[in-house]
Formats: C-alpha cells, structure tokens, sequence
C-alpha cells in the first residue's frame, strides 16, 4: 500500500486561533495510511510546530530563490526550515499569475528549498485558455522541462499537477484527463529524472470530500493539493479518510 499525500494549502487565511483549532482536530484524525502536509501562512509556522511535533508535514507557501538579501517582505528557505518547515509549495498559479513567476523562478526556488532540506511541492498546470487550445500536455511538458531542477534527491520532491482553471472554481477535470495527464507526468519523470526514483504526483484544483475518494484512486494519483476544503475542519479531515481509503483499495 503506497501511502496517499494530501496536502493543505490555507492560503493567505486564518489567524493563531483557527490555526491551532483546525490543527487539533487533523492531528485527532491522522491515521497511518497517509501523508497529511500542512501549508498555513508562513508567520505561523514557528506556533503551530509544537503542536504538530512529527505528526504532520508543516510547509509554506513560497520561498525566495536567494538564501538571504536586501528583499523586502521575502522569506527565505532557510529561514523557513530553521522555523520548523519540512516543505514549500514553489510556483502555485497564484503566485505565477499574482507575482509574474516564471518557471525559471520556480526551479530556482526548488533549487533553494532543497539547499535546505525542505522538501518542494512544485505545482504545474495549464490555464483555461491553453485548455481550451487542447495544450495541456504542451504546456505541462515545457513547464516539467523548465521548472524542475536537474538533480533531484530521491524521496524528496513532490509535484502536484493543478489546472488553473480548476482552482476555487468547483469545476473539474474528468477522471479521464486526471489520468492521462498524470500518465505524461509520471513518464517524462521516468525518463528525464530517472536517478529520482518514484516522485508523487498529486493532483489539485477543487477536491471536496464528495470527489476525493474517485480522485485518489486514479491510477498515477498519489494524492491531492486541497486549497478551500482544508480550512474547514470536517471537510479536511473527510479528505483524510478519502485518502485512506483510497490507499487501501
Ligand atoms: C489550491 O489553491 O492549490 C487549490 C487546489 O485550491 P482549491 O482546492 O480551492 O481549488
């Protein structure tokens, strides 16, 4: 049984008190058939990694690709893994859309979160008018070709495929094109990235606890990036036990 990876990504939500609220009841549900990551807003890392203590995966939600500098309101990698981070999310499509990141910014982003031993949740995923053109695998390859660093340790990467157009919108792909799309990833790694070993795929873009279950049981779907759902507490945690069950099946 390979164990699915479902990630919270809290986005720019939250405050100390709902923070270790939601944090109390994940920790209650957290079972062995799953890799539970939490990403909340980077200020609270250094709060809530006592109340995690191992049990949880704790990333942020972007690093600077430089390790320190006159970079006002950036935060470094290694200052997020001396807070207590084990992971970073490196070029969501928000911060590609919002912050103009290019994919040679994310790769030297990754590049610095692995300087660090953080490991990198790299996000990749078409828009919904490269959709639409039919360019999804286009765009996913150019961006697996310039996004991803050439050395990759194993065991210590995690990319997560999100269609923009998917993200906070309720729409998703069919389980169809989840797989496919999952099948070109999992194969340009095996080919490109060989000495990486099995790097997991996780998908991301509108998972509730209605379609998590049917996603996680996708072949090539080794778990899933949550954005809205994982501030809810029931919803999350329904999440949870989809993954597990998914796991088991
Ligand atoms: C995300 O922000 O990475 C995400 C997948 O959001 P949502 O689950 O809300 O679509």
């Amino acid at each position: 049984m390979r164990r699915k990876i479902i990630a919270g990504n809290w986005k720019m939500y939250g405050n100390l008190a709902m923070a270790q609220d939601l944090i109390a009841h994940i920790v209650m549900h957290r079972a062995a058939g799953m890799h539970v990551i939490i990403c909340p807003p980077a200020a609270l890392i250094p709060m809530l990694e006592c109340d995690i203590q191992d049990r949880l995966g704790l990333g942020a939600q972007d690093c600077h690709m430089e390790d320190e500098g006159a970079f006002t309101g950036n935060l470094s990698a290694q200052l997020l893994a001396s807070l207590g981070a084990t992971h970073v999310i490196v070029g969501h499509s928000e911060r590609r859309q919002y912050q103009h990141e290019s994919n040679q910014d994310v790769c030297k982003k990754a590049q610095a979160a692995l300087r660090h031993q953080l490991i990198p949740i790299l996000c990749i995923g078409e828009t919904e008018a490269e959709y639409d053109r039919g360019q999804t695998e286009a765009t996913i390859t150019t961006q697996l070709e310039e996004s991803l660093p050439k050395k990759l340790p194993p065991e210590r990467f995690i990319l997560a495929y999100e269609p923009v157009w998917a993200i906070g919108t309720g729409k998703v792909p069919t389980p169809e094109e989840i797989t496919a799309i999952h099948e070109t990833i999992h194969h340009w790694l095996a080919k490109n990235r060989p000495q990486a070993g099995t790097i997991p795929v996780l998908y991301g873009g509108s998972v509730k606890p209605d379609n998590a279950r049917e996603i996680m049981q996708l072949p090539g779907v080794d778990g899933v990036l949550v954005g809205g759902a994982s501030l809810e507490a029931g919803s999350f945690t329904a999440i949870m036990e989809a993954g597990e069950e998914a796991a088991k099946a």
